[in-house]
């Protein structure tokens, strides 16, 4: 019989205090730099004498879209939001456990305020009761930032003591669904609801819930601090604004790029200095996994959402992964179901056992197109959230521009 030495809470605090590596603290910009700089006033003049209308021109003006797969105008939810009657609810979904996206910790990590203050405007804009922030685990730096300036924001007086509750995911994906992060939120197992009711009528414990996503609210913030230009007076290829780009794969420099919502994948390559040395770009994967791999041959198009779903992808969270003539394409489909196979939450059987069926046939050594076609198509039309409807377009994708390879 092994020795256990049981884990006591104060064990566990000491363990972690002598771990410095537990979570390095980057430099950021705190509640003392951010006011100094002129934060928060936007925030206390709307408190004081703003009008929510306004605001949501504003946002609107600015072309500002969710990053969930429809674009939808940021703006307009406020409006849904508020045509149900209270206590209403924000939630903030800071889940990003899309492979390929850290956009949201980049700024968290950098800049909290303007998401914080963002948030503020938000909840002020529906009448929030409480703010809810699902906050993805897996970023410890993060969670300390949020808990040491939520705190900072406690005692400055500028929200009431327990106002913001910061809530710490278990790392499932699906979380990242909204209708199964409220789930996860009333302390449910995390599964995606059907719909309708939306959200925004019917949400945490039944009530109108504001969902927005962690960027999203940092621009809200800067419209309001810098007016709807800070986005709409950028033009490229006939698209308004800015988006930020998770760059990973086969670049010189992957991280974070701000560009134009207009850039093709050869901007954004550009961006993230170029192919890495000694490789040919070959395919990219535009936003997440559930956005399927495109040839290079596509690499003229603005990815955007109106351009990429006719394709059979989308921008999603813009989580760019650049391969290079040394990938597989029929390996990167294959760990993107792998990925859909583990993060099903099992709900429904076209999800569940359509992906565990589709990494089985891909494993082959060649593909059974015909199956494949008819399993996905099985799983689009009967899958009851977003996994199991996009899981099929890495294979379709595939199947159509890497045939070589299958
Ligand atoms: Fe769950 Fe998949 Fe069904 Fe979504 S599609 S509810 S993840 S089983």
């Amino acid at each position: 019989h092994a020795h256990i030495d049981h884990a006591t809470p104060e064990k566990v605090q000491a363990a972690i205090a002598a771990d410095d590596t537990h979570a390095h603290i980057p430099d950021y910009q705190d509640f003392a730099a951010y006011v100094a700089d002129g934060g928060y006033a936007a925030l206390k003049d709307l408190r004081a004498n703003g009008d929510w209308e306004a605001v949501q021109d504003k946002v609107l003006a600015s072309g500002l879209r969710g990053l969930g797969g429809a674009g939808f105008p940021s703006g307009k939810k406020w409006g849904f939001v508020r045509a149900n009657a209270g206590p209403r609810y924000l939630a903030v979904n800071g889940d990003e456990g899309e492979p390929g996206t850290f956009k949201d910790r980049y700024y968290l990590e950098r800049v909290p305020h303007l998401f914080l203050e963002g948030m503020l405007i938000a909840a002020w804009a529906v009448e929030a009761e409480t703010a809810f922030i699902y906050m993805r685990d897996e970023y410890p730096a993060v969670l300390e930032i949020l808990a040491r300036e939520i705190a900072a924001l406690e005692e400055a007086g500028i929200v009431d003591p327990g106002y913001i509750d910061l809530r710490r995911g278990a790392g499932a994906y699906i979380c990242g669904e909204e209708s199964a992060m409220i789930e996860s939120i009333e302390g449910k197992r995390g599964m995606p609801r059907h719909r309708p009711p939306f959200v925004a009528q019917v949400g945490i414990f039944g009530q109108p819930t504001l969902v927005h996503n962690v960027e999203t609210l940092h621009w809200v913030a800067r419209i309001c601090r810098e007016g709807p230009e800070v986005l709409s007076s950028t033009e490229k290829n006939g698209r308004k604004g800015l988006r930020s780009y998770s760059v990973s794969g086969r670049v010189a420099a992957p991280g974070v790029y701000l560009l134009p919502a207009g850039s093709t994948i050869l901007d954004i390559i550009e961006a993230a200095g170029g192919m890495a040395e000694g490789h040919v770009f070959k395919a990219y994967q535009p936003g997440g996994p559930s956005s399927g791999l495109l040839p290079a041959s596509i690499n003229d198009v603005p990815l955007d959402f109106d351009t990429l779903q006719p394709l059979g992808s989308f921008i999603g969270s813009a989580a760019v992964v650049v391969l290079s003539e040394q990938d597989s394409a029929k390996a990167a489909a294959l760990n993107m179901l792998r990925f859909f196979e583990d993060e099903s939450c099992g709900q429904c059987t076209p999800c569940r056992v359509g992906c565990e069926k589709a990494v089985k046939l891909m494993q082959a050594d060649r593909w059974d197109q015909g199956l494949l076609e008819e399993l996905s198509t099985a799983m689009v039309d009967a899958s009851i959230c977003g996994l199991g409807q996009a899981a099929p377009n890495p294979i379709r994708l595939t199947m159509k521009h890497f045939p070589d390879e299958i």
